[in-house]
């Protein structure tokens, strides 16, 4: 099954973008009482609002007010400015008492980083800042320099692959294979697996693969296992008996119990490492076999515009092994 070039994008006849959605700011007016009047709704009104949520606002992050964000660690900062700014956070809470929730963890917090004494020996990690800095470097290198690409994709997105990987923060697909914007559909999970059709329990994952395959019309299907998964991991130590200490992890990663039982009676008797590793790339098949339980992916298969394939990064040796797998009539041979 013919694999498409990556030389570019295709944007043109198999957009998806989405039809006109209208970007409305939902104000909190009698005119609109009939609309649910959850708390959690992320319309908003004026920045003069009395109902403004506190976790979901309606402006930029970085314009946030420093008092809500910090208190801003720095390296000239030394334990009377932690006073104070816990001082100012105190004075917030009364302030404003719709803050009081988020003041109080942040006093809480500064309170704590000023018992053990270990915010002053080093510089802490800012993670607004973080991102700030992350997203300007981004904007200035890539999304300026490039206005073509990011022209078009404001159009739509017409990606030619749907790529299944880890939640594993080492192993980002658009990293590893340098995937551009607008080439993958990504969906991450924990040992990135794709569980069978399942209307009730996998919703989400049905979702995205059916909007992936019947809209964007994604070409290839790509599951991407790695070294190392903790996901994989947890399937091959966890006893699967019923008797779950988890939540949700147990249930999860048995979708690819099916490896599980194929490496432990073939690699019964080797290291556990090397179980893991072999039941890392066995769950990828699983996955793709599970794949094929979805309706519109055995039609695209059929009819060839569809192919799946499986992949392996090994970060420790920094190596990636693909696969494909051959589905479609054979020909009749005659006698
Ligand atoms: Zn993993």
């Amino acid at each position: 099954m013919a694999t498409a070039p990556l030389s570019g994008f295709f944007l043109t006849s198999l957009s998806p973008s989405q039809p006109s959605l209208q970007k409305q700011t939902l104000r909190s007016s009698p005119t609109v009482a009939c609309l649910p009047s959850s708390s959690s709704s992320s319309s908003s009104s004026s920045s003069s609002s009395r109902s403004v949520p506190t976790l979901i606002r309606n402006e930029p992050v970085f314009a946030a007010p420093a008092p809500i964000i910090t208190p801003y660690w720095s390296e000239e900062m030394g334990s009377e400015a932690y006073e104070e700014a816990i001082e100012a956070l105190k004075k917030l809470i009364i302030e404003k008492e719709e803050l009081k929730t988020v003041a109080a963890a942040k006093v809480e917090q500064a309170t704590a980083a000023l018992q053990t004494g270990t915010s002053s020996d080093k510089k802490a990690f800012d993670p607004v800042e973080n991102i700030k800095q992350g997203f300007i470097t981004f904007k200035k290198e890539k999304y300026e320099t490039n206005p073509a690409l990011y022209g078009e994709l404001a159009k739509g997105q017409s990606p030619k692959y749907m790529v299944f990987a880890c939640s594993d923060s080492r192993v980002c697909p658009s990293h590893v294979l340098n995937f551009q914007p607008g080439e993958a559909f990504v969906v991450r999970n924990i040992a990135n697996m794709v569980p069978p059709f399942d209307k009730v329990k996998y919703g989400g994952v049905g979702a995205a693969i059916e909007y992936a395959v019947l809209h964007l019309k994604v070409e290839n299907i790509v599951v991407i296992g790695h070294s190392a998964c903790g996901g994989i991991k947890g399937l091959m130590s966890f006893p699967l008996d019923g008797n779950n200490s988890t939540d949700f992890i147990e249930d999860w990663v048995k979708i690819c119990l099916p490896a599980k039982s194929k490496v432990i009676s073939e690699l019964g008797d080797s290291a556990f490492e090397d179980q893991c590793g072999r039941c890392e790339r066995e769950a990828v098949n699983v996955s793709l076999a599970n794949l094929l339980t979805y309706p519109f992916v055995r039609e695209g298969l059929v009819k060839g515009t569809l192919a799946l394939k499986g992949g392996y990064y090994d970060f420790i040796k920094g190596a990636f092994e693909l696969w494909g797998l051959e589905f479609g009539l054979s020909e009749t041979s005659s006698v």
